[in-house]
């Protein structure tokens, strides 16, 4: 069975969009943790930050692209961050590759 996002990213369960391009899509987490909770995430299936290679790594700097090119847009002209988990440890719970946007209100800086 194909994974979650891929199936979001191919519209074959919905989301709310907030961006897209022929590389990736962004749009709501279902369960956010600030008044502004996004998911950046590449079209392509990559598992996690560890399947990161010379070949793949360039959707990598075209999600922080366009996050840096579309933060007005998308209501974080005042700050946000950037999280990725990675594994069992790093809390992933979704095998494919997807950055957090977290914003809309001052972030504490995480305790571990
Ligand atoms: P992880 O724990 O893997 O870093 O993050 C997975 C995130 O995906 C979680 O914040 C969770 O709320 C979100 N999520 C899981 N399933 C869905 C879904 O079907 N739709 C949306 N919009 N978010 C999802
Ligand atoms: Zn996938």
């Amino acid at each position: 069975m194909e994974c979650i996002f891929c199936k979001i990213a191919k519209k074959e369960i919905p989301s709310t969009l907030v961006y897209e391009d022929e590389k990736i899509v962004m749009f709501k987490d279902l369960n956010p943790i600030a008044p502004i909770h996004l998911l950046a995430v590449p079209k392509n299936h990559i598992s996690s930050a560890n399947e990161i290679t010379t070949e793949n790594s360039k959707i990598i700097a075209h999600i922080f692209e366009v996050i840096a090119k579309e933060n007005k847009n998308l209501g974080l002209e005042d700050g946000y961050r950037i999280i990725n988990n990675c594994g069992k440890l790093g809390g992933q719970t979704v095998e494919h590759i997807h950055f957090h946007i977290v914003g809309g209100k001052e972030l504490s800086w995480a305790k571990l």
